[in-house]
């Protein structure tokens, strides 16, 4: 029997970008799917069930009440109308003419961004007049202070990797000044991993995304103050309607929150240690594919995201960055990898979607295309690892022609070997990289200098006499 996939001829995708709505927001567990499952089954009063799914959404977040959407989109569009027209019928079913209720909603211009659609159209859906202050890189509370007037509906503030990350007043203090002004404050958290957070820092309702960090269906909340929540839901009778949220995707969002509150902040920090520690692996097996230096980086946003970031080197490669994306596009299946700074050069993989099976399919697809043959086969991960210290002797460091051997030797051995600083935050390199013996360039690019302390790290056969071989390089003895 063939799939609806097959007749439809769209090939499930391999996504190692991230939670992005263009390759359909997130892989649902069984249970998510489940509880959208008995949804469908039968009917169900929806005030009733937006009304008590707004209270398990509250819990979970730490606020009054909340109020289920089609998304974070939705949701900045239903926050803006509920801020101008309230829950007067009349004024609801005139937006988005707001008539002559205050419609101004001021944000900082670094916060203008484009998720995939523009920010600003999402205020102007909801009857709002976006008014944007300061410059792109540099806003002062001067800025804001003086646009709120009484024409302004609110303040909104933009937490999102998309967003210009320096020069911009911070939300403390645009909450200080929506409270000097009495202006409420809507925050755009679409896309962050922390449900209490956001709503703690005192804003007035705080947008979410349930298909990003949540692992929702597509479908998102507005949560905060309980009189500006009624407000949101009475927006489904006006600009709400053809945002309408089903059941079902309410059913998965709350069986996906109640996971995700489960599993919750207290796990944050071992969910990012798991994710660091595999994206280190995954370094070890990338960097020095022809072209390829690998690192693992955590999101510039400040989430507990790691990434492992490749950087194309086109000469070496072949091709540069967005011809190797495309080429993995264009494969079977589609392989898609994260994008942000392909303009760069760079290349990430994000572990958050990727399935071990998958990750083992981009490391074929990209050795394949890179060098034309067979994946080295990523040692038995029962393996165990052997670490050696020690100190640089080598008086040109990791450098030049020691560093040459150096990834000559680990080459040879069936051994997969890092390096990485013991002290990090000395040398130029500065930093806690830990690179894949067997390139060159990552060698050099960590600058280990002679006299500094290193850790080799290896596994798999051959461990333990190749990192011998590889200390007497760097640390020879006899001399
Ligand atoms: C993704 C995103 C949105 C839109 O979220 P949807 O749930 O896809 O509607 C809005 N704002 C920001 C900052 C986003 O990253």
């Amino acid at each position: 029997m063939s799939t609806l996939h097959e007749d439809l001829g769209v090939t499930p995708a391999i996504n190692a970008a991230g939670k992005l709505t263009v390759l359909g927001g997130s892989r649902l567990d069984e249970a998510v799917i489940a509880a959208m499952g008995e949804a469908a089954r039968s009917h169900v009063v929806m005030d009733d069930l937006l009304a008590a799914a707004g209270r398990e959404l509250a819990r979970a977040t730490g606020t009054e009440d909340a109020c289920p959407t089609t998304g974070a989109a939705a949701g900045i569009a239903i926050a803006v109308a509920a801020l101008i027209a309230g829950t007067d019928p009349a004024r609801i079913e005139r937006l988005p003419d707001a008539g002559d209720a205050p419609d101004e909603v001021v944000l900082q211009k670094g916060h203008a961004v484009h998720f995939g659609a523009p920010l600003t159209q999402m205020i102007a859906l909801g009857g709002g007049r976006p008014v944007e202050v300061g410059s792109v890189n540099a806003v002062r509370p001067e800025h804001l202070s003086a646009a709120v007037t009484e024409r302004t509906a609110a303040l909104l503030y933009v937490q999102s990797h998309h967003a210009v990350q320096s020069g911009e007043v911070p939300l403390e203090m645009v909450v200080a000044i929506g409270r000097a002004h009495g202006v409420p404050v809507i925050v755009d958290a679409a896309a962050e991993e922390d449900l209490r957070y956001w709503p703690a820092t005192g804003a007035d309702l705080v947008v979410y995304s349930g298909g990003k960090a949540i692992g929702g269906p597509t479908s998102g909340l507005v949560c905060g103050r309980a009189e500006l929540i009624a407000a949101c839901r009475a927006q489904y009778g006006g600009i709400g309607r053809p945002m309408k949220v089903s059941k079902e995707a309410v059913f998965g969002l709350v069986q996906a929150v109640r996971a995700y509150d489960g599993a919750g902040g207290a796990d944050a920090a071992g969910r990012a240690a798991a994710q660091r520690s595999r994206m280190a692996r995954l370094v070890a097996r990338l960097d020095g594919l022809p072209g390829v230096s690998a690192r693992v980086v955590r999101d510039p946003a400040g989430r507990g995201i790691h990434r492992a970031e490749l950087t194309i080197d086109p000469e070496a490669a072949g091709r540069d960055a967005a011809g190797l994306a495309a080429e993995l596009a264009a494969g079977d299946p589609p392989i898609f990898l994260r994008g942000h700074h392909m303009a760069a050069g760079r290349l990430a993989v994000d572990p958050r979607p990727l399935t071990a099976d998958e990750e083992e399919q981009v490391v074929a697809r990209l050795t394949g295309i890179l060098t034309g043959a067979a994946p080295v086969a990523e040692s038995d991960p029962g393996d165990e690892v052997v670490e050696c210290r020690l100190v640089v002797t080598e008086p040109a460091g990791l450098h030049a022609r020691p560093a040459a051997v150096f990834a000559q030797t680990a080459g040879r051995s069936a051994a997969v070997v890092t390096v990485r600083r013991a002290r990090p935050g000395s040398g130029p390199g500065g930093g806690s990289r830990e690179v894949s013996a067997r390139s060159v360039l990552s060698l050099m690019s960590i600058g280990i200098r002679c006299g500094e302390e290193i850790v080799l790290s290896a596994r798999g056969p051959e461990a333990a006499q190749t990192l011998a071989e590889l200390a007497e390089i760097v640390a020879p003895r006899h001399r």
